[in-house]
C-alpha cells in the first residue's frame, strides 16, 4: 500500500512515525510545501514543492500508485486541502484528513473570534494598542494597512518575510519556532507590555501556552476561526486514529472502513 500524506504539521509528521513502525510493509510518502527552511523531516520518503494544483496532484496520485491520500495540513492551509478533496475524487484515490481539534475557551478567557485576517486588523484598534501577532509571516500584510498606523507589534513567526513583502510599520519581529512554555509566553507578554494577542484557532498543545498566559494576564485574544473542512471529507482528529483507519483499511479496503 501508498499513502501519500499532505503534511507541514507535527501530526503529519507523527503518523509517518507511526505508519514506519506500525505498517513496515506501508510505503509511506510525506510531502512538504517547502514554505520553511530546514524543516522537520518525518521518515520515509518526502517529496517537497507543490503540484501544480488539483490536477497535477491528480496525476501525482496516478503516476506514484498512491492507495490512500491523507491530508495532515494546518487547518488553515485551505487550498491544498481543497485541492486534495478534488484530486481525491478525480484520481478514485480515498481520502482522509486529519485535523487536531480547535482550541476551546475557559473560564477568564476574553476571545474575540473573526473570520478572517482582514477582520482580525479591522478589529485590534477597538482592544488595544500594543500586538501580539502569532499568525504567521505569511499574513504580516493584513496588518500593514492604514487601520493599524498607530499600533505597535511583536511578530513571531518561524522564517522571516520574504523580502519587499508589506508588513506593519512598527514591528518587532520574533523569529521562532514552538512549542513555547507558559514561563516564557507570561515574560513575553510583560517584557513587551502587550494588551492584545492575535491568533489563528490552530489548535495543539505546542502553541496553547499563549492563551493560558493571556487568560492570566486579562488580555483579549482575536481568534481567527478556521475555514471548514471540504465537504464530504472523512476527518480524524488524532494520528493514531489515522493509523487505525489505515490498518482497518489495510485488512478491509475502502469500502467497509468509511
Ligand atoms: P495553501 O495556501 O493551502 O497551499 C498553497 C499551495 O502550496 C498549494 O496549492 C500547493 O501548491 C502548495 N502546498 C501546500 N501544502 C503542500 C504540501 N503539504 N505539499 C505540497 N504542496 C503543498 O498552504 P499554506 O497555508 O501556504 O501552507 C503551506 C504548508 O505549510 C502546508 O503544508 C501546511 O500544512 C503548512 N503550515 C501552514 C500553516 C498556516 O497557517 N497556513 C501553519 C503551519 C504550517 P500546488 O497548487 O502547486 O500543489
Amino acid at each position: 500500500m501508498h499513502v501519500l500524506i499532505l503534511g507541514g504539521t507535527t501530526e503529519a509528521r507523527r503518523l509517518a512515525e507511526l505508519l514506519h513502525g506500525e505498517m513496515p510493509d506501508t510505503r509511506v510518502t510525506s510531502s512538504l510545501a517547502g514554505r520553511v527552511a530546514g524543516p522537520r523531516l518525518p521518515p520515509g520518503e518526502v517529496r517537497i514543492g507543490g503540484f501544480g494544483g488539483e490536477a497535477g496532484l491528480a496525476e501525482w496520485l496516478r503516476a506514484h500508485r498512491v492507495d490512500v491520500l491523507i491530508d495532515a495540513t494546518h487547518p488553515f492551509a485551505e487550498t491544498i486541502s481543497f485541492n486534495a478533496a478534488r484530486a481525491a475524487a478525480t484520481a478514485h484515490v480515498p481520502l482522509l484528513a486529519l485535523r487536531r481539534p480547535g482550541w476551546v475557551a475557559e473560564p477568564g478567557d476574553d476571545w474575540h473570534p473573526v473570520d478572517s485576517l482582514t477582520a482580525a486588523a479591522a478589529l485590534l484598534p477597538q482592544l488595544g494598542r500594543r500586538i501580539f501577532l502569532t499568525t504567521g509571516r505569511m499574513g504580516l500584510a493584513a496588518f500593514a494597512g492604514p487601520e493599524s498606523a498607530g499600533l505597535w507589534f511583536l511578530a513571531r513567526s518561524v522564517d522571516p518575510p520574504e523580502p519587499g513583502q508589506p508588513v506593519p510599520a512598527r514591528m518587532e519581529l520574533l523569529l521562532e519556532r514552538g512549542p513555547f512554555t507558559l514561563e516564557a509566553e507570561r515574560a513575553l507578554l510583560s517584557s513587551r507590555r502587550i494588551d492584545v494577542l492575535v491568533t489563528k484557532d490552530s489548535g495543539g498543545a505546542a502553541t496553547a501556552p499563549k492563551l493560558a498566559a493571556a487568560r492570566e494576564a486579562r488580555i483579549p485574544v482575536v481568534l481567527v476561526r478556521r475555514p471548514p473542512v471540504p465537504e464530504g471529507v472523512r476527518v480524524v482528529t488524532t494520528p493514531a486514529e489515522a493509523a487505525r483507519t489505515l490498518t482497518d483499511y489495510a485488512r478491509r479496503g475502502p469500502g467497509r472502513s468509511r
